[in-house]
């Protein structure tokens, strides 16, 4: 990924109707964001709710077009091969699962047909014994029994629903899985689960993950590499090891603290400091300057570029001046 942009035009219909002058309201989704996925590895992007992570992901899978910037995928230039009579090949090779397996999986098919359906749109089984054959063998994969194929939707769990979306993205038996907030809307003992099974199935599959979650916690379990969004920028990018044990950001500081530790638990944590500002109208600077502890003239003034220091990619003019 490099130098990855997206904006939005989000001016209202209305207004636009009643003043004479078209004002365009832009939203910087993403901007600038640059990073590398080795193959079989995963990067999980973490950060609050609208700092970009799902648009991040949108773009690498091409449900997005990018404003600036370019996804490489394997040497290809992921939205010029979109355009062109190799994209279904490219889209075989990534499937993305959603956080919501409800809104996902349509409620009026049987699980048969759902997990079927790419295999009959990217013509991958001969004929029906051959298709049921392989949707039971995508389902025992994800601990599901084949003998659940002709209920619906609504006859799971969360988590078997949400096993039912993994079998269906790994029907086209793809390299790249991008997951945003995969395990989010389920219980945190299912979670568990479903992570694991994820982990699984990238060893026995060498699959290559883009992982979002707002969850630190679930990051630690599953990722190699981490990236830090805030406001639709990247501010740090370590490997996991090193991210928690001297994140460098003083928000990716403030995320770490607010997460509960097992011993402190009934304690009071200390929450996540301040709003985010409203990405319509980021504070100018470093975006992050009106809640951070360590903020002086220059943050306010000067936006920090994502450098290299000790390993770590890091945008902020206090740990690049050696303050912090
Ligand atoms: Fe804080 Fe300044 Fe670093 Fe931004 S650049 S995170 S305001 S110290
Ligand atoms: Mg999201």
């Amino acid at each position: 990924v490099h130098d990855l942009a997206r904006t939005f035009d989000v001016s209202a219909p209305w207004l636009n109707r009643v003043l004479e002058r078209k004002p365009r309201q832009l939203l910087h989704a993403v901007d600038g964001v640059s990073f590398e996925i080795a193959r079989g590895q995963t990067l999980a992007l973490v950060g609050e709710s609208g700092c970009g992570k799902s648009t991040v992901a949108r773009l690498l899978v091409g449900l997005y077009a990018p404003t600036r910037g370019q996804v490489r995928f394997d040497g290809q230039d992921v939205h010029a091969t979109l355009a062109t009579r190799q994209a279904r090949a490219l889209r075989r090779r990534m499937q993305m699962i959603f956080q919501d397996p409800y809104a996902s999986l349509n409620p009026r098919w049987r699980v048969q047909d759902i997990v079927a359906e790419p295999l009959r749109e990217h013509g991958l089984v001969r004929d029906r014994a051959a298709l049921r054959e392989r949707v039971a063998e995508l389902l025992r994969a994800v601990g599901l029994s084949p003998h659940d194929m002709t209920k619906y939707p609504h006859q799971f769990s969360g988590g078997q629903r949400q096993r039912i979306s993994i079998a269906r993205a790994l029907a086209t038996q793809p390299q790249f899985l991008v997951c945003d907030e995969p395990t989010s809307a389920l219980d945190v003992s299912v979670q568990a689960q479903v992570l694991n099974l994820m982990k699984d199935l990238q060893r026995q599959h060498g699959l290559t993950y883009l992982f979002i979650s707002h969850n630190l916690a679930v990051v630690r379990h599953v990722s190699d590499q981490v990236g830090v969004m805030y406001l639709g920028r990247l501010v740090e990018l370590a490997d996991k090891r090193t991210l928690f044990a001297q994140p460098r950001h003083p928000y990716t500081r403030m995320l770490l603290e607010a997460i509960p530790k097992l011993h402190a638990i009934g304690q009071a944590r200390t929450p996540v400091q301040g709003e985010v500002p409203n990405p319509l109208n980021p504070p100018g600077g470093c975006a992050f300057h009106p809640r951070c502890p360590h903020a002086d003239a220059r943050c306010k003034a000067e936006r920090p570029a994502l450098q290299t220091i000790g390993g770590v990619r890091v945008a902020c003019h206090a740990v690049q001046e050696g303050r912090i």
